[in-house]
């Protein structure tokens, strides 16, 4: 069925040089595509907005051509693929209001089992890598202490929690007291810091750990990292997730300036890429959809309305101005439940 009407796009205008300004996202309307035999339509309803993105406007996005990433959609001509109109689901695609993509590509979403945004957030890749940090990287043993930086966001508010459920004794920090109140009081972390605040980070995570941390789940890098190295236990492991702090800068980071620590401490540190683990994803959306519906483990989205709001959502995952999983929403969601 050949759909007409607007098609909104975002292209890389031009590659940003700190924080990107609004210049650097270009929207244009462009043409509905038709679809080839084995594509589907789908019209976007969800867009993810993730640290990763702010690499890839200095490197794999190309300007002048639209960003991408994952969406959350509905089949707005599903071809001969068998998938009916108006289903649910979840694609890594450009960001623009309707796209063609190959049928097999896409993967189909229960809307009944889990709101369908939960996809790009804690049932979906921020979620997946929480889980593939914590057991196929820093392979989490019950009893230990465990910290957590960016500790309410899409992966870190996921992984406090895993490592909880496990067993473990979970401290973490965020850029706000808000963010550390909701972590201790919803989320069940032990003990939290406010890293915008604090006047020393390594005395007030020995104070949370005075046994010390077996497992940094590293998400921010920078001073946070290095104060958390200063207390990390002999044979500690650091899952290396992400060095956020550094995505945006101009100069060089200071730090972390004790990573001689590893050394005599026999640490181990080990960067990952979620989408080494994709077979993880099966066992993942399991445990952790049941964790889910059974009230278990607790989410947060930060839902910004309509294409032109995307730039200023990107800024916020940058400045800590979300809290929680940062989504675009962009047409409507007759599922959510109100
Ligand atoms: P979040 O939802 O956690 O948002 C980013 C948060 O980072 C902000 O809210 C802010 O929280 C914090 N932050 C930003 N700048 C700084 C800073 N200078 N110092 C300290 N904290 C800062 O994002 P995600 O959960 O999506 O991503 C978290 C990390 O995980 C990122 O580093 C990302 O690159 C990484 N990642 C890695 C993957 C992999 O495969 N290795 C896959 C997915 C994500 P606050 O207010 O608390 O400071």
């Amino acid at each position: 069925m050949p759909v007409s009407g607007a098609n909104t796009q975002v292209f890389l205008a031009r590659r940003p040089d700190h924080m990107p300004g609004d210049d650097v996202f270009g929207f244009r309307q462009i043409a509905v595509p038709a679809i080839r035999p084995g594509e589907v339509l789908v019209e976007a309803v969800y867009v993810s907005l993730d640290p990763y993105m702010r690499g890839a406007m200095n490197g794999s996005f190309v300007v002048g051509e639209a960003m991408s990433g994952g969406v959350v959609g509905r089949i707005a001509d599903g071809g001969n693929s068998g998938l009916r109109q108006g289903a649910w689901v979840q694609a890594s695609l450009p960001w623009q209001s309707f796209s063609a993509v190959a049928a097999d590509q896409v993967r189909l979403l229960d809307a009944d089992d889990a709101p369908v945004s939960t996809a790009l957030g804690v049932l979906g890749m921020p979620g997946l890598t929480a889980w593939t940090g914590l057991h196929n990287v820093a392979g989490i043993e019950p009893g230990e202490s465990v910290f957590v930086s960016a500790a309410t966001g899409a992966v870190g508010s996921v992984a406090g929690q895993i490592a909880r459920l496990h067993g473990c004794r979970v401290i973490g920090c965020a850029g706000s007291d808000e963010k550390c109140a909701w972590a201790r009081d919803v989320l069940g972390y032990d003990g939290m810091i406010n890293h915008r605040s604090a006047s020393d980070l390594a005395t007030a995570i020995a104070a949370l750990a005075p046994d010390g941390v077996d497992v940094d789940f590293e998400n921010v890098g920078g001073p946070v990292m290095q104060a958390v190295i200063a207390n990390m236990n002999t044979h500690g492991r650091i899952a290396l997730c992400g060095m956020i702090s550094q995505y945006n800068r101009l100069g060089a980071e200071a730090g972390p300036n004790n990573l001689f620590r590893l050394i005599y401490g026999r640490i181990r540190m080990q960067g990952f890429i979620v989408s080494d683990y994709a077979e993880e994803a099966e066992p993942f959306r399991r445990q952790v959809g049941a964790w889910v519906r059974a009230g278990k483990l607790h989410y947060r989205e930060d839902i910004a309305e309509g294409w032109t709001a995307l730039p200023q959502a990107f800024r916020s995952l940058l400045s800590g101005d979300n809290f929680g999983k940062v989504l675009v929403q962009v047409s409507d969601d007759p599922s959510r439940r109100t």
